[in-house]
């Protein structure tokens, strides 16, 4: 024997209001449709509404009370169909099946952010479309009639078979496509469709650090549908800068030197995001090194400090040295015993390739 206040958990004295609160509470926990392929929802709903079905209902509850039974010819509930009226009589939605009115879908939209954009957290203005519902017709799409092969419902009975006998299942209407109605004149404003497209102007708020592939959700600006907005999601798109390139918080700068200044070392500026960096390259510097500028990155999300400015030497040989230029060198090569090729030699080579 059931105990049907128990399973609503409420007591033996209580009101129709305390009653209606617990089934809203406990019918939503357990709706199929929260907790797909779950038996064990599945029967705690079929008890909840049972229940419910017979304490709503002042004569049935009062031979509950006193009988311990709830009419027992006929009364009860019966197929999964009763179940979801009630939840439908009670809600003034039906959830499966269709019916419900849907959502408006999620839109997306790029925003252009600079480098310097992510050094602190900031406000960005952006603009977008989205489908709201048109005015002209009140979002009805015009003049509404009532589906005959539904008859307005939005779903049609279907009987299936299988192994252990006949089901009847409800699918969505064919010809008004589970809407319920169909338009016997469509409004000129919005062609019939109950929405138009409108140009919005949002502000977000963007975290310092962020990167690419995190979007930023705002709840709510998507387009409106029947049953509500769906949501706008912002993906960042950063645009590349002229002499630094992100690597996660960390920035990265091609140094590149001369020659001499390689050898002799130097004192140089880096063009980092907030300005000039003084920085000195050592003597001896080679190729394609590495030096890391602390703090002078990007801030790291959550506010876990910055990355690094990291500095790579790219070492640019001469060409086309002015002929004083070309003699120290020689120079240079004696001292320190390198053997050059002799002045004009490589013109003769040409000479020779040329014929
Ligand atoms: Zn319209
Ligand atoms: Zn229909």
């Amino acid at each position: 024997m059931n105990d049907y206040y128990a399973i609503l958990g409420v007591e033996r004295n209580a009101s129709p209001e305390e009653i209606k609160r617990a089934y809203r509470r406990l019918a939503l926990k357990y709706h199929p449709d929260k907790n797909p392929g779950d038996k064990e929802a599945e029967e705690r709903f079929k008890q909840i509404n049972e229940a419910y079905a017979v304490l709503s209902d002042p004569e049935k509850r009062a031979q509950y009370d006193r009988y311990g039974t709830a009419a027992p010819a006929g009364g009860g509930i019966g197929g999964v169909g009763d179940l979801f009226d009630l939840f439908e009589q009670v809600f003034g939605f039906r959830s499966p099946g269709g019916g419900r009115a849907p959502r408006g879908e999620d839109l997306e939209v790029r925003l252009g952010l600079e480098l310097s954009d992510l050094l602190h957290d900031g406000e960005k203005e952006l603009e977008y479309d989205r489908l709201v519902p048109c005015e002209a017709c009140g979002g009805q799409g015009g003049r509404r009639q009532a589906c005959r092969s539904c008859g307005g419902r939005g779903t049609l009975e279907q009987i299936q078979r299988t192994f252990f006998g006949s089901m009847v299942t409800q699918v969505p209407c064919g010809t008004c496509r589970g809407r319920g109605y169909v338009l016997s004149e469509a409004c000129a404003a919005c062609r019939g469709q109950g929405r138009v497209r409108r140009r919005e102007r949002i502000r977000v708020t963007v975290p310092a650090g962020i990167e690419e592939n995190q979007l930023l959700r705002v709840s709510g600006y998507g387009n409106i549908g029947p049953g509500g907005p769906g949501d706008l999601f912002v993906r960042p798109e950063i645009r590349p800068h002229p002499h630094l390139v992100r690597q996660g918080a960390n920035l990265v700068y091609e140094l590149r030197l001369g020659l001499a200044q390689a050898a002799l070392g130097a004192r140089v500026q880096i063009p980092g995001l907030e300005g000039e960096v003084a920085f000195e390259v050592p003597p001896g510097t080679g190729e394609g090194e590495v030096f890391e500028l602390e703090g002078h990155g990007l801030p790291r999300p959550g506010g876990r400090g910055r990355g690094k400015l990291q500095v790579v030497t790219r070492i640019e040989v001469p060409r086309n040295l002015p002929k004083k230029a070309r003699e120290l060198l020689r120079q240079y090569a004696q001292e320190v015993g390198e053997e050059v090729a002799p002045e004009g030699f490589w013109e003769k080579v040409k000479r020779v390739f040329k014929g």
